[in-house]
């Protein structure tokens, strides 16, 4: 290890910036499960907390079925490729799943990635250019970001879920040879659903072309799970659809691009995250593509989850405290100042459930939140113990006011 003053500089500038966020109250601790995810997880002590901070909307995650399905699929295809996909990487067990990825989107086709980062970092780049336009929400993820800055296309952004801003900005990028309108299909800080129908139509208005980022509405969405174009009733207008399989679709991981014949093709020889990384393990491709064929199965989970979520969203609004409006079951519990925020997960963690305080740079500054996530795995006495915890640490805390 180097110990030249300028390299110490270079450490100690970083530990600089690590105790100002502490100092701050911006730290992120990671909490430590020693169990399966599941409605409840124990912690690193070995103490039970109700869990209402998982992706696991369908309560998939920990399911015995995917255990099973993921050894059953490692005992078939191995447990790894050790290549990517062109040279060795690909077994029957990818095809299978792209072509059950593609069938339940509506699309012609599908390529897989290592995860949703990588499907939305790989799809920009390979099929625009200068000459064309790029038109994204302001709040679309990370992955949507970084994904258009490493494309030549110009960049538009409209102000978040702002169908007239968006009509500017397409007005804006008139003279550019494609147009793309990029956005979240469910926004993961607020769980507000994209108003796609409304895109559709300025898209066709203004010839341009609709992705979708899928990643909290596969599964979710939808009355047979087909996320925001079967909620909004546009299956079949979008063009671009990016998602993960680790989410409501089994947890692993894993992510995908469904598109036209033509787009999927380009990709599969241009996309870097593709032909640059790994073949996904075959034990998540064979357990995702059982997963896909029992999802119309799956519908009385689906059922669960909404009414899950119609429950607690009620039930906490009852209780005084603020939540961005919505149906989703993502439910942000606002509390605006991020020192209050940590606070608060903090003391619901010690009250046996498990939240966590998001804040900038992962929301605005000021916006400060918990985001809970319902699953169909919780339990109604579960949900009850949790919002028992909410209003005490609420009261305690001077977030909320008052007996109830
Ligand atoms: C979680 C998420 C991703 C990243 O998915 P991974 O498969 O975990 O990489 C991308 N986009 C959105 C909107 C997400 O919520």
């Amino acid at each position: 290890m180097s110990t030249s003053i300028t390299n110490e500089a270079f450490y100690n500038g970083l530990q600089g910036g690590l105790d100002g966020l502490r100092a701050q109250g911006l730290y992120k601790e990671e909490r430590v499960l020693a169990s399966r995810q599941g409605s409840t997880v124990v912690c690193g002590g070995g103490r039970e907390l109700i869990n209402l901070c998982a992706n696991n909307y369908l309560g998939l995650s920990g399911d015995e079925s995917l255990v099973r399905a993921a050894a059953a699929a490692s005992e078939q295809y191995g447990y790894g490729l050790s290549s990517v996909r062109f040279i060795c990487g690909t077994q029957t067990v990818h095809k299978q799943l792209e072509k059950a990825i593609a069938d339940f989107l509506g699309m012609e086709d599908a390529i897989l990635y290592a995860a949703a980062f990588d499907a939305n970092g790989g799809v920009f780049e390979p099929l625009f250019d200068e000459s064309d336009a790029i038109i994204s929400d302001a709040l679309n993820h990370a992955s949507i970001i970084d994904g258009i800055r490493l494309c030549k296309a110009e960049r538009y952004r409209y102000a978040h879920n702002d169908m007239a801003d968006l009509e500017a900005q397409l007005q804006a990028a008139a003279g550019k040879r494609h147009k793309l309108i990029v956005s979240d299909g469910v926004f993961s800080m607020d769980g507000t659903i994209a108003q796609l129908d409304k895109i559709c139509v300025l898209a066709d208005r203004y010839g341009a072309l609709v992705m979708i980022d899928e990643c909290h509405a596969s599964g979710v969405l939808g009355a047979n799970g087909r996320g925001t174009p079967e909620h909004h009733g546009v299956i079949g207008r979008i063009d671009i659809i990016t998602g993960t399989l680790g989410k409501a679709l089994g947890g692993a991981m894993g992510g995908f691009t469904a598109a036209r014949r033509e787009v999927i093709a380009t990709l599969r020889q241009k996309s870097r995250p593709y032909l640059f990384s790994n073949s996904l393990a075959p034990s998540i491709a064979g357990t995702s593509l059982a997963v896909l064929k029992d999802l119309p199965g799956l519908s009385a989970r689906r059922e669960r989850l909404q009414a899950n979520a119609a429950y607690f969203r009620a039930a906490i609004g009852e209780l005084g405290f603020t939540i961005k409006p919505g149906t989703h079951p993502i439910v942000p519990v606002m509390l605006f100042d991020a020192p209050l925020a940590q606070r608060f997960a903090q003391r619901l963690y010690e009250l046996g459930v498990l939240v966590t305080a998001f804040f900038y740079p992962v929301v605005a500054i000021g916006q400060a939140r918990v985001r809970v996530q319902l699953s169909a795995a919780h339990s109604r006495e579960q949900l009850d113990k949790a919002l028992a915890a909410f209003a005490a640490a609420g009261r305690e805390l001077k977030v909320i006011q008052g007996e109830r």
